[in-house]
């Protein structure tokens, strides 16, 4: 079966970066993504205070930009929140939504990142949907079960699939510096690609990312796994270095 058109390798930059690194970085990447050219597509998620800087700064350049987060409405009395025609509007293509940092420290549930994935897809963006198991799910051997409610609960109704990314996360893997087994990536999304079957047409056009402390010494071993269709990064998107290494493993 045909594969994704091209994989993505996203930066989620979290809550790090003041005007001057933010810059630093971003021109870093971009400057190398304008004389070398990658399998894979680059996307680089900052906070919101640095997306008009960064969509500034990668004007016609070949990497994406991408928010953390929208709010599920378009506009409003929502005091802090971020539309998604917002993040549109300042040059975003992409955004993450349902990020276990945001499930676990802002309560939020698979209704709510559905209703935030719909909003993202209305404004025309990219939703890159999270899910993923906590630790004691996984010892409880919920694991798969948890991945499966998650994303059943969280996919808006209609969607294309080529512009749906779903990232699995497990959270016990974010920014601790330990994965899971090549195996076990790999079980559990050939296990969301064939849930998917049941949400989306043509599910394997959707991307997969696996996220979860990858870095360059052990991305290539993970972006070459069956179903793994790219990578959401944290820790390592920090450093250009770093993060081009992880996007140049791609095959
Ligand atoms: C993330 O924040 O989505 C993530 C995967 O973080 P890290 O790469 O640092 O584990």
């Amino acid at each position: 079966m045909a594969t994704p058109s091209r994989p993505l390798i996203a930066g989620n930059w979290k809550m790090n970066g003041r005007q001057a690194d933010g810059l630093t970085l971003a021109r870093a990447l971009a400057e190398r993504a304008a004389h070398e050219q990658l399998a894979a597509e680059m996307l680089i998620c900052p906070p919101a205070t640095l997306l008009v800087l960064v969509a500034d700064l990668l004007n016609g350049n070949p990497i994406a930009l991408g928010a953390q987060d929208c709010h599920p409405k378009p506009s409003g009395a929502c005091t802090g929140d971020i539309a998604a025609p917002m993040l549109a509007d300042v040059g975003c293509s992409y955004v993450i939504v349902g990020h276990s940092e945001r499930r676990a420290g802002h309560h939020e549930g698979d209704g709510l990142v559905r209703e935030k994935a719909a909003a993202a897809l209305a404004a025309g963006l990219i939703p890159i949907v999270c899910l993923g198991e906590t630790e004691a799910e996984r010892d409880a051997g919920q694991g798969l079960a948890v991945v499966e409610r998650q994303l059943a609960g969280s996919l808006p109704g209609s969607v294309e699939a080529a512009r749906l990314v779903v990232a699995y996360e497990p959270v016990w893997a974010i920014g601790t510096g330990r994965t899971p087994t090549t195996t076990d990536i790999e079980a559990v999304h050939r296990h969301l690609r064939g849930r998917l079957a049941g949400l989306v047409a043509e599910p394997h056009r959707v991307r997969l990312l696996y996220g979860g402390s990858v870095k360059k010494s052990n991305a290539r071993e993970i972006l070459a796994l069956g179903d793994v269709d790219g990578a959401l990064v944290g820790g390592a998107s920090l450093n250009a270095e770093e993060f081009w290494a992880i996007a140049a493993t791609c095959p």
